[in-house]
């Protein structure tokens, strides 16, 4: 693994393409991502990404933005107000394209200083999105900031099985992220599971009361079509996920297998779907659910 520690010019980001209707910013405080040799990278989206990555293999590099804490202070002013005069909340999804709580978080504690700067200047909205267990390290700091905020956590689980064919181990197991879920809603935190992207399930009907019992608030399912930055998941198609959702349950590369599975998982909890899932709008039978409460 190649680590770099790089001054950066700018910390937020204003959204576009499939972000847009979820955030106004987003803040990624590492570029790589030290996942992207489990299953989940091998599937990301952003491994071909070339303005990222200039060259070098996904998940064999980080670019560690060491001073992540102070450009945010230095232009969270600017930045709020860009959001106002566009009659949005200031809200930033953490991350994007990387994960704030990798392996390497653990000795740079870069997303650690910057939870620190958000307590001094806390957004409207706070996303925090993640595929670990690390992020228990910050429990404390996020739920100082959840009493400032809307702030929730999206724990990414993709199915219900920890492997898949052909792909490496996930970053940590479904069961260690399923009780992520139970300790974050335990301590009062708004949890929602992120299916993204949606894998093949062995027992749906088991996993979505797993989730159910656990606290969480709400699943997003986004399958990769429509999902992965591109209207028929033709980043995806370039990796190895396609294969090894096939090797499980061909049907489950169509996109009708989302909107299957979001039938039975409202039996059991509030779905979103895709990118407007992840901007807080659920559903749930037999009514309609925005941000979390009734309507
Ligand atoms: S944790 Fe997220 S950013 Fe990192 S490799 Fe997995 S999907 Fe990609």
């Amino acid at each position: 693994m190649q680590i770099t520690q790089t001054e950066c010019t700018s910390i937020l980001t204003r959204t576009s393409g499939y972000l847009k209707g979820v955030c106004s910013h987003s803040l990624n405080p590492y570029v790589g991502c030290g996942y992207g040799n489990s299953s989940c990278g091998k599937g990301c989206y952003v491994r071909f990404n070339q303005w990222l990555n200039r060259g070098r293999e996904w998940g064999e590099f980080v670019d560690v933005k060491v001073n992540a804490d102070d450009v945010y202070l230095n232009t969270v002013q600017a930045e709020r107000r860009w959001a106002i005069q566009r009659g949005i909340p200031f809200s930033i999804f953490f991350s994007s394209s990387t994960d704030p709580w990798q392996p390497i978080e653990r000795k740079f504690r870069i997303t650690q200083k910057v939870l620190g700067a958000m307590s001094v200047e806390t957004p409207d909205v706070l996303i925090l999105q993640t595929h670990g267990s690390i992020i228990i390290d910050d429990m404390e700091r996020i739920i100082a900031i959840s009493k400032r905020c809307d702030l929730r956590v999206h724990i990414s689980i993709e199915g219900d099985q920890d492997n898949l064919p052909g792909l490496p181990p996930p970053p940590c197991s479904v069961d260690e992220r399923i009780s992520l879920v139970k300790e974050f809603s335990s301590r009062g935190i708004t949890v929602v599971v992120c299916m993204s992207p949606l894998y093949p399930l062995i027992d749906p009907d088991h996993f979505f009361s797993q989730l159910a019992e656990s606290g969480a608030s709400a699943v997003v399912i986004d399958h990769f079509i429509e999902g992965d930055g591109t209207q028929d998941g033709s980043r995806t198609w370039r990796t190895m996920l396609p294969l090894a959702i096939k090797l499980v349950n061909e049907q489950a590369l169509d996109l009708s297998y989302r909107d299957k599975v979001a039938s039975i998982a409202r039996k059991y909890l509030s779905v979103g779907i895709s990118s407007s899932g992840f901007a807080g709008v659920y559903s749930f039978e037999p009514d309609f659910i925005k941000g979390g409460s009734r309507i």
